[in-house]
């Protein structure tokens, strides 16, 4: 399953950046998933509950947000926010753009419990 080993992934980031902190645990990992990324969100959430097992993310919810992919006109130099079905540019409707997000899963965020 393609979104176990996406989580997976995720897992050793945010062990990672706990390990930084310190942290005894993780709350929250928000995750934001390109709608190119051919990741299905919930998928991933269960992936998710199934990678954080006897990690420091046991605890942790996992937040997915999906976001549009964005090009850069190669024309006009305009970045536009569009569609997976149609990579114009908004500005001067040309097709000469380059994929400049979404088609990626960014760690967004991750909240940590820490001891104080
Ligand atoms: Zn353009």
């Amino acid at each position: 399953m393609h979104e176990l080993s996406l989580c997976q992934d995720l897992i050793d980031q945010v062990t990672e950046l706990a390990r930084k902190h310190r942290a005894k645990s993780v709350a929250c990992v928000k995750v934001q998933i390109g709608q190119l990324a051919g990741v299905e969100p919930l998928l991933l959430e269960s992936a998710f509950t199934i990678a954080r097992a006897g990690t420091v993310a046991e605890q942790a919810e996992m937040i997915t947000e999906v976001v549009a992919p964005c090009v850069l006109c190669n024309t006009c130099g305009a970045e536009s926010e569009v569609t997976p079905s149609n990579l114009l540019c908004l500005a001067c409707g040309g097709n000469n753009t380059r994929l400049i997000r979404g088609d990626e899963l960014i760690l967004a965020r991750v909240e940590l419990v820490v001891d104080d």
